[in-house]
This record gives structure tokens, sequence and C-alpha cells, in this order.
């Protein structure tokens, strides 16, 4: 019998996405990729996103040569009729896609088989034993990752915790060091472009001039992987020159230094060019070599074996319906400003710097998309849905498995604790402590009201205000909604953040 065709979606390119073998493709399959131009139709998406999907799609087309029938179609649909699917007993098989709207589609098609997920550690079946068994819990992610460090035998030496435990976190979260505007790490790995990114640009510049599509943010240098070679340079290069430093300095922010030590890998770990299991295994290798520091180790393993992985599970677990979650019933829209990654309306240095990363690359690391972007949406008032749109179009990582959990549970807290035991918020004391963003700013940290008032420290009072009833009767947060009556200018503070409106600040 001839093999079936696969199906590759643009966020399965890696090689484990055509392995055979555990219930895969069959060997030696045709491959069948499509180029969606609706999907780009459909949102305002950072152009460099844009590319760097139509880059890694198209090079991959590439590398499999004869083998691939690349169609360009304005939908999946036309894409799948122009490929001949489902005439005469013409049956394809695909990976499990990675959203909820690709998975209904795909098995809504008589002609295609869903093979299981790739590129995650955990079958969803499993996960869905473990939560089963702490039904009653809430399901935390320090538990998961545990269990996963377990189930897979990472950094584990027999049934205990290599070095004897299980977080590291207080070594992890060090502001940054005084006086240097820079960490000086080495430089991460940088992908030198080539025709095929020539030929999406021009691609991407003709569609803007005829109308076709419109993106956000500018366009300047490939920055990440987009072709399995790159990928591997890059993981390499991070893992025997930039993960000693990871850990120490992971929740700091400079303004001058806006990668630090990251790793940079979410993007082409989120096209399916690496595995998380090889990111997580060379990184242990290197601690168990003596390379690297077992805080750091830890702690970039907890972010790939532990929050990764445990955001994709519950994105499945949760349910279609933690899109519309919208527990402390926030409605506001999102400023234009803000809309259009513009960061020279914006005087609040902290604000305008990471919102001039993102407008630039499409990418800052976790604690300016918490603590300055995510708290800003959280302290205002924005529509959680709204939220997540704008994250999942202006991030070069964004899809949409990895923003519902980020967005709605973890930043915006419109699950109302689902996922986290508070919403993430601060006044400006942890921007400040965090970072060099505070000194040469405008406002000043310490002030609420006035002039000089921080929007962070007077935003992040006025949400509790706004929320005092919820949030006093979370044991996490009551100490903190307790601090409202001892504010003696409460009502200025009120005052002057509703005078503040949807402005920049
Ligand atoms: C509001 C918000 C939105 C986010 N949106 C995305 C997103 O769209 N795509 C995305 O991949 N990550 C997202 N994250 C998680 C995290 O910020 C990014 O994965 C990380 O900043 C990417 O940079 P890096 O590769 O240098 O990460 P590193 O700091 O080097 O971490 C290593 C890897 O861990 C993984 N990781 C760590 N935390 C998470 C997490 N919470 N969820 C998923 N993976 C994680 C990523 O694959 C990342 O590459 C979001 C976090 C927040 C708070």
């Amino acid at each position: 019998m001839a093999p079936r065709t696969h199906w590759l979606f643009g966020d399965q390119l890696g090689p484990h996405f055509l392995d055979p073998r555990h219930g895969g493709p069959d060997a030696h399959s045709p491959v069948l990729m499509i180029e969606s131009r609706s999907v780009l139709r459909r949102r305002r998406f950072h152009r460099a996103k844009a590319h760097l999907v139509l880059s890694a799609m198209r090079h991959r087309a590439d590398e499999l040569g004869d083998r691939v029938h690349y169609v360009r179609a304005q939908t999946y649909a036309e894409g799948l009729a122009e490929a001949g699917a489902g005439v005469g007993g013409h049956r394809l098989t695909v990976c499990h896609p990675t959203s909820r709207a690709a998975l209904d589609f795909v098995t809504a098609r008589d002609e295609v088989d869903v093979l299981a997920a790739r590129g995650f550690l955990l079958p969803r079946a499993e996960f869905g034993v473990w939560a089963r068994e702490h039904k009653g819990d809430r399901l935390r992610m320090e538990g998961f990752y545990r269990w996963v460090r377990r189930r897979h035998e990472l950094l584990m030496d027999g049934d205990e915790p290599a070095g004897g435990t299980w977080n590291l976190d207080h070594d992890n979260r060090e502001p940054p060091p005084r006086g240097r505007p820079t960490l000086e790490a080495p430089a991460p790995y940088s992908p030198a472009e080539d025709e095929i990114d020539d030929e999406v640009r021009h691609d991407l510049d003709r569609w803007e001039r005829d109308g076709e599509v419109s993106f956000v943010g500018r366009d300047g240098p490939r920055r990440f992987p987009v072709t399995r070679r790159e990928a591997l340079a890059a993981l390499r290069r991070f893992v025997s020159h930039r993960l000693g430093d990871f850990g120490r300095y992971e929740d700091a922010m400079l303004a001058a230094d806006p990668v630090m030590s990251h790793s940079l890998l979410s993007v082409p770990l989120n096209l399916g060019l690496l595995d998380p299991a090889e990111c997580v295994e060379r990184a242990e290798r290197a601690w168990r070599a003596g390379e690297a520091p077992l805080n750091s180790v830890e702690g970039f393993v907890r972010q790939i074996a532990g929050w990764r992985e445990y955001v994709w599970q519950l994105y499945w677990h949760f349910g279609e319906d933690y899109r519309n979650r919208n527990a402390l019933r926030h409605t506001a829209p999102l400023p234009d400003w803000f809309l259009d990654l513009d960061a020279d309306a914006v005087t609040a240095n902290c604000l305008s710097t990471t919102l001039a990363q993102v407008r630039d690359t499409g990418w800052t690391h976790h604690i300016p998309r918490l603590m300055v972007l995510g708290s800003r949406a959280l302290q205002d008032g924005w529509n959680p849905a709204a939220v997540t749109d704008w994250f999942h179009r202006c991030f070069v990582d964004g899809y949409d498995w990895v923003m519902l959990p980020n967005v709605v549970g973890m930043s915006q807290y419109a699950d109302g604790g689902r996922m986290t035991t508070k919403p993430y918020t601060s006044g400006g004391a942890y921007i400040n402590k965090m970072s060099d963003l505070c000194a040469p700013c405008a406002y000043r940290p310490t002030d609420r009201t006035g002039e000089r008032a921080c929007p962070y420290t007077a935003g992040y009072w006025a949400f509790l205000h706004r929320h005092r009833t919820a949030l006093s009767a979370n044991h996490r947060m009551a100490r903190a909604v307790k601090g409202l009556d001892r504010l003696k200018d409460l009502d200025q503070l009120l005052d002057e953040s509703a005078q503040r409106g949807g402005r920049a600040p």
C-alpha cells in the first residue's frame, strides 16, 4: 500500500514530526505543507512573527525537496482540495495540532487521521491521570514539575532530586548587578539571513502594499532560528556559553540588555524545530560535566519541563471556555498607544522601554511580559480576551496554546485563581528593585500621588481597592489589601487614577 501523505503544520517543522517510530507518520511518506494566507489576513501580527513562520516553513520545504507538496492557498480547506486530499481514497496523516481550532478542523475531515502530539514531554492522557489524582487540590505547577522530573528521570539521583532539593528559586531571583548597564554575557546565537528570507520580505512588502495584510512592529534582521541546523546551533551556544548565568539573574531587567542570559529558544521550540527533551537533557549533561551550576540548570529545566509543559497541558485541560474567562470583570478596551506599540507616547520608562523592545523585536523576557505589560493591563482593567489577542499577535513565540494559560491565567487572573494562587502585579518598588529602569524615569516608584506618582504604584493600590472584597478572601493577598487602610491619600490616588483613564502613563 502506498504510504499516506503526512501534513505538516507550520509549527511542526523538526525531524521528530516525521519520525515514523512510536505511532508516527508512515516511513517515507510524501509531505504536504499549506501556507494559508487567511491566517495573516485575519489579524494584525507583528511583522517579525509573520517573517519567522513563513521563512521557517519555506526553509523546511526547501530541505524536503521533492518529498514535499507545498501549497500556497487562501485557507487550509482550499489547500487540501488543491492537494487532492480525499480524492480517490487519498488519505493523510497529521500530528495533533497545537490549537483547538486546528484540532477541530482536522478531526472533522474524514480523509485525515490524527496522530499523537509531538514536541512535548508528556502525552495528554498522562496529564489527565495526574490531574485526576490531584482533583480536589488545586493543580499547581510545582507538584506537576516534580512529577515530570521523576517520570523523565530529569536531574534525579535515584529517587532524590539532584543536589538534594527540587527548587532553587531562592538563588534565582537576584536583582541585576548595580552600576552595570549589561550583564556582559556572551552574545546569543545570531542567524544569517539568506535568499529565502529575501523572498519572504519581498512577499510581505507586496502584500502590505496591496492592502491585503497589515502588521504591527518593525521589520528588522531576523534574530531567531528558522531551521533545525540554526536551532541546534542556538541551543549549543546557549548551553556552552550562557546557561551558567541563566539562573541568578532570571528575573532581573536591564534597559540596555533585554536578553541578559535568557535562552531565546522559545521560537525554535514553538516552531517544533527543537524537542524539549533534548534541551533539558543537554542542560543536565552540562551540570553533570561540571560546566554549569545547578541553580541555572534547575532554573532552565523548570522553565521547560515545568512551565512550558504545564501550560501546554492546561490549555487542553481547562477547555474551550477558558478563553472567555473574566473573573475580575475587566472590560476596558486596549488603548491605541498599546495596540500600536507606540513606545514614544509613553513616559513611564519601564513601559516605554519594554514596548520598544516588543515593537523592535517581538520579544521580551518573562518579567517584562508579566510585571510590566501584563501588570499594566491588569491594573487598568483591560479586557483579558483582548489582552490575550494582543500578546498572541505581537510576540514572535505566541501561539494559542501558550497564550491562554499565560495571559488569561497567569497574567490577568481572569480564571479567578485556577492557575496561580494570586494575581501577579506590583507597585513600582518591585520594578525598581529588579531593574535599572526607575532611576532615569520621570516618575518615582515611592510616589503614590502627585506629578511624579508612579503609574505602577498608584495602579497597584487602585487595583487592590477595586477588588478589595474578592482579594481579601485570598490568604496571599489579605495583608496587602489591609494595607489600603493605612493610606491617607487613597481618595486622591483614586481621583488621579480615574483622571488618567486610558492615557499613556
Ligand atoms: C504574559 C506572558 C505571556 C507569555 N507568552 C508566551 C508565548 O507566547 N510563548 C512562549 O513560548 N512563552 C510565553 N511566555 C513565557 C515566557 O515569557 C517565554 O517563554 C520566554 O520569555 C521566552 O524567552 P526565552 O526563550 O529566552 O526563555 P527562557 O527564559 O530562556 O526560558 C526557557 C524556555 O522555557 C519555556 N518557558 C518558560 N516559561 C514558560 C511559560 N510560562 N510558558 C511557556 N513556556 C515557557 C520557553 O520555551 C523558553 O524558551 C509568556 C509569559 C507571560 C508572563
